[in-house]
């Protein structure tokens, strides 16, 4: 049995990861920011605000086996109106958790550290596909905060301490909320398709982004957190599609083929520095880590459209 510290256990990773950890017999601790919020069954709540110090306090105290930090503001275009915040918690927060880390590891008690990286690090990619050592350029403040994490990974690395990286390009599942375009499409296309929403508007349809089951990602964490050496792994389909492909396959599941007469462009839903596409080659994953993802796109649009009309039906 290890003993795990997952920040973010509240979001779709988190939770998956939890539920994964306790069905396997580890004891699972989890960052909660208010106090109030559910955490999954089994995981043991610590109310930290990764927005102020406090987490590597929690990390020494609890001298995990393991710490996951899946905590971030999750949106990148919300980084733009929180700037300040993103910073702290995806940037400076990694710092206070890898500096407890190293003080644990000179006291004796190795911790690995493992960090969710982003596709966005790379902003829009100067090479196609992406792979570990493609330069980093972000684009949006979420990207350059992810950046910096990213770096302290690197030069913690090479201090000695186990600090890995899992690079990850987006990930879906219906546990995602409505901020992010799979499932305002996935819940749009159940609802239109029982007469209980009229249209949908969306931004730039042309983005074409490398989408995965997140699911399969936090095999991959688990995978990386697991791996002989520490490191910086791409975790990616190696398939990219564009948001239209998306709403054409989620409508299509819902048996509708007009897509377009449903669906308004708003250029006030366009984003600065958004990167037109991403795809990542996760070859390194796959060689060192035996990790390969397990739901195609066509497999992730119909969950997520199926889980939308259950719960649209029951609305
Ligand atoms: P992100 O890549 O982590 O920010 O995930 P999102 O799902 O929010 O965005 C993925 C892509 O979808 C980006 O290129 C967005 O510009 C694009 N997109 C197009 N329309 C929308 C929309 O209405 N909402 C969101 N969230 N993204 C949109």
């Amino acid at each position: 049995m290890s003993r795990i510290l997952i920040t973010g256990v509240t979001g779709q990773d988190g939770s998956y990861l939890a539920e994964a950890l306790i069905a396997a017999g580890d004891e699972v601790h989890g960052t909660v920011q208010r106090g109030d919020e559910a955490v999954p069954a089994g995981v043991q709540p610590h109310q930290v605000d990764l927005a102020a110090p406090g987490i590597g306090t929690l990390i020494a105290e609890l001298k995990p086996d393991v710490v996951y930090n899946l905590a971030a503001i999750s949106s990148v275009y919300g980084s733009w109106q929180q700037p300040e915040l993103t910073a702290r918690i995806n940037g400076l927060a990694v710092a206070e958790m890898l500096a407890s880390a190293r003080e644990l590891a000179a006291a004796g008690h190795e911790l690995r550290f493992v960090q969710a990286s982003s596709a966005e690090i790379f902003g829009s990619p100067a090479e196609v596909p992406q792979t570990e050592s493609t330069a980093i350029r972000p684009t949006s403040p979420y990207g350059a905060a992810k950046a910096y994490a990213h770096s302290l990974v690197g030069v913690y690395r090479s201090a000695g301490v186990w600090a890995a990286s899992g690079i990850l390009y987006n990930h879906e599942s219906p546990r995602r909320p409505e901020t992010f375009v799979t499932r305002k499409i996935t819940a749009a296309a159940a609802r239109i398709s029982l007469g209980l929403q009229d249209r949908l508007e969306l931004g730039n349809l042309a983005a074409r982004r490398d989408w995965g089951w997140a699911p399969d990602y936090v095999v991959a964490l688990r995978l990386i957190a697991g791996a002989e050496h520490p490191d910086d792994f791409v975790i990616a389909t190696g398939a990219a599609h564009s948001v239209e492909d998306f709403v054409r396959a989620a409508f299509a599941r819902v048996g509708i083929a007009d897509w377009q007469s449903h669906v308004d462009v708003s250029d006030a839903l366009l984003r600065t520095g958004d990167a037109p596409q991403q795809l990542g080659d996760a070859s390194r994953a796959h060689e060192a880590l035996g990790w390969a993802p397990t739901v195609d796109f066509g497999g992730i649009v119909d969950r997520m459209v199926d889980h939308d009309l259950s719960v649209a039906a029951q609305a």
